[in-house]
């Protein structure tokens, strides 16, 4: 989607940290990270959000959680535990309108979240 700055690295028109690509995701790192590790797991289609979610089919969202759970193998983040966060609209603070999904380790995490 134009303007958009997710598909723009996903058409690499941005430079990103990529840790991972398939058909149907993309994963890189987070610009601002909160977290020793902070990766970002986005479907390669534009939806905006979970809301949209029935605009992804089973398998490319399959993929994703595959992709998620592979990388955090791959980096041992499943050691000590990690954590997966979607904003969703403004009171959770999304401010990227394509979906994704925050993957965070190597640090403790509070509950429940801020
Ligand atoms: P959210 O606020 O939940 O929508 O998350 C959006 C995330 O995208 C934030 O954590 C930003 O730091 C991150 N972000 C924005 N632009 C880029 C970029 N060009 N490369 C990597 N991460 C980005
Ligand atoms: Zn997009």
């Amino acid at each position: 989607m134009k303007d958009c700055v997710f598909c723009k690295i996903i058409n690499k028109e941005i430079a990103s940290e990529i840790v991972y690509e398939d058909n149907y995701t993309i994963i890189f790192k987070d610009l601002n990270p909160k977290a020793p590790v902070h990766l970002l797991a986005v479907p390669k289609k534009h939806i905006d959000s979970v809301m949209d979610i029935k605009n992804l089919s089973a398998e490319e969202f399959l993929a994703i959680f595959k992709a998620i759970a592979d990388t955090a193998k791959e980096l041992n983040l499943d050691a000590d535990g990690f954590r997966i966060v979607t904003n969703t609209g403004l009171a959770a603070g999304q401010s990227v309108n394509h979906l994704h999904f925050h993957v965070l380790g190597k640090r403790i995490f509070s509950w429940p979240p801020g």
